[in-house]
Order: C-alpha cells, then sequence, then structure tokens
C-alpha cells in the first residue's frame, strides 16, 4: 500500500485528536484523563522540536553564512531579507485594518457578553498586562541592547534569547570567511557534519508528528472555554481568519509573480510546516520543519534557507501583526471608541514593531498586543474580550507566520540564483562546485 503523504497524516492525527478531546469533555474524569494521559506525550514532542532549535541555528547559520564568498554578498541578502520581511508585514496589518473595518466585528458584542467575558478573564488579562508593562519600562534601544549576549552559552541555554543565537552564529561565520581557507576547512566541515545530523534527528521526529498532532489537539479541546463564549467572539475570528487568508494569497501571489512557481507547488511543499505551526502555536519550534520542507521540497538553497529562515521566525510574523491590528480595533468597536484615521496609521507602525518583537512562542502576540493598545489609546482591559479566542488564533496566525517565512525565503534565493528543483536531487551539489 502506498505510504500517506505526511500532511495527510498529521491531519488525521489532528482530526482524531479533536473527535478524542469532544469524546471525553462528556466524561466528568475525560479532563483529568487527558491531562494526564495524553498530553504529555503532546508536550514531548514539542520539547524534542525545541531540543534542536539552538543547534540547528547555530549550526546551519554558522555553515550558511561561511559558504558565502564574501561579506558584500552577505550584506545585499540580508538588506534584500530585511526589506522584504517589513514590506510584507506592513501589507499584513493593511490587510487587517481594512478587515475589521468592513465587518466591524466589535460593534456585534452586546453589553451583556461583554460584562461576561470581562469578569471571567480578568486575572488573565492582567497578568499580561504586567509582562507588557515590563515591556514598555525599557528604554528605547533595548532591543538592541539585547541583540548581543554577554555570553553565548547562557544565550544558547534558552530558546527565548534566538536572536541572540543568531547574532553569534551570523558573527562566528563571519569570522570564518575571514581567515585564510586552509584554518577554515576543518571547522567548517565540522558544522557541515553536525547540520547533516541534525536534519536527520529533525527527519526521525518528524515520524513522531501525526501522533504528537494528535495528542496537542486532544489535550487542547479538554482545556477550551465555554461554547458560548467563541460564539460570541465567532465575527472578530472572522475577521482575522478572513485576513490571515488574503495574506496565504498573497504569498501565492509573491511566489508566482517573482519565482514563477505555482500557489499548488508552494503550498504542497510547506503544508506539513503549516500544519505543526498550527498544533504547536510557535513558529520557533515549527523551524527545523519549515527549513526542511524549504531546501527539500521547495528548491531554496540551504545558503539561503539557513540565513532567511531563523531570522524570520524571530522578525517576521505577519499573522500576528495582521491579528494585532483586528484585535486592536475590535476591543475599541467594542468599547465604543471611534478610532481616527491618525490612530489607525499610529496602529500600523505599533502593529509592526510589536510583532517584531513577539518571540516565536504561544501566545506572544498577545503580550504584545498591551502595547499596541496602550500606544492607541485602547482600555488594556479589553484584552479580557478576545482571550477566550487567544489560542485558536494563534494556531492560525502562526501558520501565517511560517508561511511568509517561506514565501520570503524563495524570492530571496530567486534573487541570489540560489533557487533550484527540488526533484533533480543533486542540484545542491551542483551549486557547489
Ligand atoms: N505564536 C506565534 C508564533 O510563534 C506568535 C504569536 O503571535 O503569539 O509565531
Amino acid at each position: 500500500m502506498k505510504k500517506l503523504a505526511l500532511h495527510w497524516q498529521i491531519l488525521i492525527g489532528m482530526f482524531v485528536g479533536i473527535l478524542v478531546g469532544l469524546i471525553f469533555t462528556q466524561f466528568s474524569w475525560g479532563k483529568q484523563f487527558v491531562s494526564d494521559w495524553i498530553k504529555p506525550f503532546g508536550n514531548i514532542f514539542i520539547n524534542s522540536l525545541k531540543l534542536i532549535a539552538v543547534p540547528l541555528i547555530l549550526a546551519s547559520l554558522i555553515k550558511g553564512v561561511s559558504d558565502l564568498k564574501d561579506i558584500s554578498s552577505l550584506s545585499k541578502m540580508g538588506f534584500r531579507t530585511i526589506t522584504t520581511y517589513i514590506i510584507t508585514t506592513l501589507i499584513a496589518v493593511s490587510i487587517g485594518l481594512v478587515i475589521v473595518n468592513i465587518i466591524q466585528p466589535g460593534n456585534s458584542i452586546d453589553e451583556k457578553t461583554r460584562t461576561e467575558l470581562l469578569e471571567a478573564y480578568a486575572g488573565d488579562a492582567e497578568s499580561k498586562q504586567k509582562d507588557a508593562q515590563n515591556q514598555k519600562q525599557k528604554g528605547p534601544l533595548q532591543a538592541l541592547e539585547d541583540l548581543v549576549p554577554d555570553n553565548i552559552i547562557g544565550a544558547a541555554s534558552s530558546n527565548g534569547n534566538m536572536l541572540q543565537v543568531i547574532f553569534f552564529a551570523i558573527f562566528f561565520g563571519i569570522g570564518l570567511i575571514l581567515i585564510p581557507e586552509k584554518n577554515a576547512k576543518p571547522v567548517k566541515d565540522f558544522f557541515d557534519g553536525l547540520n547533516e545530523v541534525i536534519l536527520k534527528m529533525i527527519d526521525i521526529i518528524m515520524l513522531a508528528a501525526p501522533y504528537g498532532v494528535f495528542a496537542l489537539m486532544a489535550a487542547l479541546i479538554v482545556e477550551a472555554p465555554s461554547s458560548d463564549l467563541i460564539i460570541a467572539l465567532l465575527y472578530y475570528s472572522l475577521s482575522v481568519i478572513i485576513g490571515l487568508a488574503l495574506m496565504i494569497g498573497v504569498y501565492m501571489l509573491i511566489v508566482k509573480i517573482f519565482t514563477n512557481k505555482s500557489p499548488k507547488f508552494f503550498l504542497n511543499g510547506i503544508s506539513p510546516a503549516q500544519l505543526l505551526a498550527i498544533s504547536t502555536s510557535s513558529s520557533a519550534a515549527t523551524l527545523p520543519v519549515t527549513m526542511e520542507r524549504v531546501e527539500e521540497h521547495l528548491g531554496v538553497h540551504r545558503q539561503v534557507s539557513s540565513f532567511v529562515l531563523p531570522i524570520g521566525a524571530t522578525i517576521n510574523m505577519d499573522g500576528t501583526s495582521l491579528y494585532q491590528a483586528v484585535a486592536a480595533v475590535f476591543i475599541a468597536q467594542a468599547f465604543g471608541m471611534d478610532l481616527t484615521l491618525g490612530t489607525q496609521l499610529g496602529i500600523i507602525a505599533t502593529a509592526t514593531l510589536a510583532s517584531i518583537g513577539s518571540a516565536a512562542v504561544p501566545g506572544a502576540g498577545m503580550v504584545m498586543l498591551v502595547i499596541v493598545l496602550g500606544q492607541a489609546g485602547i482600555p488594556e482591559a479589553g484584552l479580557a474580550l478576545i482571550f477566550a479566542m487567544d489560542r485558536p488564533l494563534d494556531m492560525l496566525r502562526t501558520s501565517v507566520n511560517v508561511t511568509g517565512d517561506a514565501a520570503v525565503s524563495m524570492l530571496v534565493a530567486k534573487s541570489q540564483d540560489k533557487l533550484g528543483d527540488p526533484q533533480v536531487k543533486d542540484w545542491d551539489d551542483n551549486y557547489k562546485k
């Protein structure tokens, strides 16, 4: 029998997980059972992916940078990558704003539901506000300061310091380009080998993906809040979902226009990473798979993917910025506020920055949303309104974040003449010659 493609296996895992979750919620002991006996497998799966995030970035980025022949091609690629990331984020925020202004989801919330939600989630919202308060107290150049670690072991010891690890890896790679070839070779060979090992580890972990995803979905379902509240927020979610879907359309267009690859080719190649993003809600946890798919199935040369994707996972969050724009305006609408054009333009700027600053972990976009709200003068307590829907929307926006990174990597690869045909297995070697 022909083996089912991985994305189908993952999809089946998701649906069976949802089904099992729904069945178990019918029993009084069901929730506890799922938390005790099913959820841990989901956590193990996510942990094993996170486990290889730091070594993956170190190995692949050092290899990627040192494979570049000189510093000028590095800065050219860096410039292209960052500008494209910022442009796609601006497009995403703008789409979000247009949609939320057309649908006006906040106006459909009645007084009773609003009070109910505010009461139910007041505690959670407060803790998010505190996190954001800490962020705000930092100076304007704090983000820049945070980029440079004072100890690489310290930085690499937490998955929350990806940008610091990236900084170190690029710096190390530059050093490697600048020393004599003879001395650089053994170091490069080591990182080449390390890279191979880690990619193999990802392959092995992915064999367990359908089961991991099953466990994660079942746990999510039994922990979901009451369905009344979810229905009350349908319009808001719909606005975010329509926006995210349009964004996927934008990526397909970008890929078609700039690389002449069909939307089907693009989606087929990236879909396992999208599905994994949906079940982990974390671009960082999805990164290993995004890299594998982009290289092996979309034909992006490793030199490009190893540079563009880790950076994208941390700073390019189009789905998050779109969600932040919709959520901010939705909350304002729900409180009966009228936002001026000036305020909405301000949201474009803050949501872009806030999405860049969001960590690639579940729920990070919501923490940073507080900053967008604060800047626009929207009551932060409104966070409580959208709390119930955050996780499902986080799943979807993370998937868009990952898709955006992949699309941009193809575009940058094309512009560097590093986009090959994934069917031709040895094209990678041809490039090296
Ligand atoms: N979960 C998102 C990500 O990892 C970030 C967020 O929007 O919360 O990409």
